[in-house]
């Protein structure tokens, strides 16, 4: 019998790594009242306005995320300067730049959620990468768009 099982066993192939083709992701909130877990999928954390009902009854909205960047780990030959991954660094300076473009505006009153997105586009356009020409050109477009 064991010879014959022996016949039919598959022979593991080995494949080159392989990348994820989906993503299951959750984050855990406090209710700030009585500190109870909740649990949100991404895309809830993502949706404006969204809210949790809580249990002893308090409702309250999340601070809306805007992008998860998955972060592969690399062998350490591969982080030599000559050897940089310019499509990482490019997420990794869009991502500071975004962080520090909103704070400058948070100053201005402006709110991630009502600029984020025209941030986001406007670095994704690579106008310029000097916050102080992203933080006007931020500023132009709102206008633009709340005027029309
Ligand atoms: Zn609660």
């Amino acid at each position: 019998m064991y010879f014959g099982l022996k016949k039919t066993m598959i022979k593991p192939k080995t494949k080159n790594k392989i990348k994820p083709v989906n993503y299951d992701l959750y984050l855990e909130y406090h209710c700030p009242d009585c500190g109870i877990s909740h649990w949100l999928t991404l895309r809830e954390s993502q949706t404006k306005g969204f809210k949790v009902v809580c249990v002893c009854d308090c409702v309250f909205g999340v601070k809306r995320i805007n992008d998860i960047y998955i972060k592969y780990a690399r062998k350490k030959s591969d982080i030599k300067p000559e050897a940089k991954d310019n499509s990482t660094k490019d997420l990794l300076d869009k991502d500071n730049l975004y962080r520090k473009c909103i704070a400058t505006l948070s100053q201005y009153s402006f709110s991630e959620e009502e600029i984020g997105d025209i941030v986001k586009n406007t670095i994704d356009s690579d106008e310029s990468s000097a916050i102080v020409d992203i933080v006007k050109a931020c500023i132009t477009k709102f206008g633009e768009k709340n005027n029309a």
